[in-house]
């Protein structure tokens, strides 16, 4: 007889060994987090680490207590950081505690989400019925959990560019287009819409990016003129994205306006609210998205201002039968019933992906746990936070803000004779900062102004950081001009 079947299984030969690994793990994960802010932010990775990363492929086994000494030595050692209190950059998320806790759980349970008669596919409806809540988005919308918010964005145009289609697309394709669709957004909006119209076949100048006033706004007497000189030359509007919270500044659009014109106009309105879609949950900022929940569909990202660790977008809609005429697609094997494992919602019937991860219990452990009031005090923190490094900037003869500090993002910059000096200064204090673990801002031009850039959305800050950063960019600016270099 040949022995064809070796019985073997991924699980632990030793599960008491796994369990003290284990152990091992989470108590090391509690230590890294409670002295976090004792490290550097950053570590530039050394070239022989970066060697040691780029072997050939294991076929043999290996401890996993060895592994997991390389993964700390090699991989952790050399994190983004982004956890830590002074990393400021782009616009990231700082994680928690209970969220990893959430995704460990989220992986042994190992559900895929596509759909399923499951405690977990509950769990994801409740977590999207949440985000509607917060939003202010009537319960019969509809609504999905994506990888983040640029899918978020891309399911919402498919929707409107089908809705606006007038026809079916998904069969006849956008070649039976009759008129070339066009989507309004500021100049500050996000690059994944032009991406995400790319991908749908309708092309970067689908996207019309309207100029912006003087705080980085949408300007909506350009709009009003755009949409008519569109429609006079046989194009066709189809949507107005709002941005809530731009990704350069924090500006946001005035959405109550931009209602408005959807309205009058008949066309579909999109708000991007990776940043500040979830502001209603602050008691004191609420109001800064008035007329978000006029929107017919808001993107929104819990993996930045919820805190939730990456991945976590989401998107919401307010017409649940387009949105399912959209994505529905069943396969011979893969056919719904009315009881058993494949009953209920399928959620994969509502976005791109099919297998999708259990992301919502990140965000409804962490929600459940610490209440969604104090989720709304940390965005309140975090505004506070921003408007205390504006202030501190304004009086120092040193420093300048770039940009009007609207939400939570500071931009500015440390004076020198000229534009060209002042760029070279700030980028070499910048670099000095990452590469000394310092601090991690990062840098943009606002109106032809260059200058360094902090985003707080990070619940760790708290207002020492910024002092301590501010002396650090003033330090460095006198080193880096006693050196003469720059
Ligand atoms: C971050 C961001 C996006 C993209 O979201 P990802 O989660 O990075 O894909 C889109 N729009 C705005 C305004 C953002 O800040």
């Amino acid at each position: 007889m040949v022995n064809y079947l070796i019985e073997e299984t991924l699980d632990p030969e030793d599960w008491e060994a796994t369990r003290l690994m284990a152990h091992q793990m989470v108590d090391d994960a509690i230590e890294h987090l409670a002295h976090v802010r004792e490290r550097p932010v950053w570590t530039p990775m050394p070239d022989e680490v970066r060697a040691r990363l780029q072997t050939a492929m294991p076929h043999d086994p290996a401890p996993l207590a060895d592994v997991y000494q390389d993964y700390r030595e090699n991989v952790a050692a050399y994190a983004m950081g982004n956890i830590h209190p002074r990393f400021w950059g782009w616009y990231m998320g700082s994680s928690n505690f209970t969220g990893a806790l959430g995704d460990f759980l989220a992986a042994v349970e190992g559900s895929n989400l596509g759909g399923g008669n499951t405690g977990a596919s509950q769990v994801e409806q409740q977590v999207v019925d949440w985000l509607k809540e917060i939003a202010g988005f009537p319960q019969n919308a509809s609504g999905t959990l994506t990888s983040g918010g640029s899918v978020a964005n891309l399911v919402a145009h498919t929707v409107i560019r089908n809705l606006a289609a007038g026809f079916d697309v998904r069969k006849d394709g956008i070649a039976s287009l009759e008129k070339p669709l066009r989507f309004y957004a500021s100049d500050q909006v996000h690059s994944c819409h032009q991406k995400a119209l790319e991908i749908l076949g309708l092309g970067a100048h689908a996207l019309v990016e309207i100029p912006s006033d003087d705080r980085q706004r949408m300007r909506l007497d350009v709009l009003e003129e755009t949409i008519a000189n569109d429609r006079s030359q046989g194009r066709q509007p189809a949507c107005v994205i709002g941005t809530a919270g731009t990704t350069n500044t924090g500006a946001i659009d005035d959405l109550t306006a931009l209602a408005d014109v959807c309205e009058r106009e008949g066309l579909w309105f999109h708000v991007d609210g990776c940043i500040g879609g979830v502001l209603r949950l602050s008691q004191e900022h609420a109001q800064l998205v008035d007329g978000l929940e006029r929107a017919g569909s808001v993107a929104i990202d819990p993996h930045k201002w919820l805190h939730a660790p990456f991945e976590a977008g989401a998107v919401l809609i307010k017409d649940p039968e387009a949105h399912f005429a959209t994505f529905e697609m069943h396969g011979p094997y893969l056919q719904m019933q009315e009881r058993g494992m494949i009953a209920g919602k399928f959620l994969a019937d509502y976005g791109l992906e099919l297998s999708r991860g259990f992301r919502a219990l990140k965000i409804w452990m962490a929600f459940k746990e610490k209440g969604a009031v104090k989720f709304g005090r940390l965005i309140t923190k975090d505004i506070a936070l921003a408007r205390y490094m504006s202030d501190r900037v304004k009086a120092h003869p040193q420093l300048e803000l770039i940009a009007p500090v609207d939400l939570n993002i500071v931009c500015f910059r440390h004076i020198a004779e000229d534009e060209e000096a002042s760029k070279a200064l700030n980028t070499e204090i910048m670099l000095r900062l990452q590469e000394r673990g310092l601090a991690i801002p990062s840098d943009t031009t606002v109106q032809g102004r260059h200058g360094l850039r902090c985003a707080f959305n990070n619940h760790r800050t708290q207002r020492e950081d910024i002092d301590g950063f501010l002396e650090d960019v003033e330090r460095l600016a006198i080193e880096i001009s006693s050196e003469g270099s720059v």
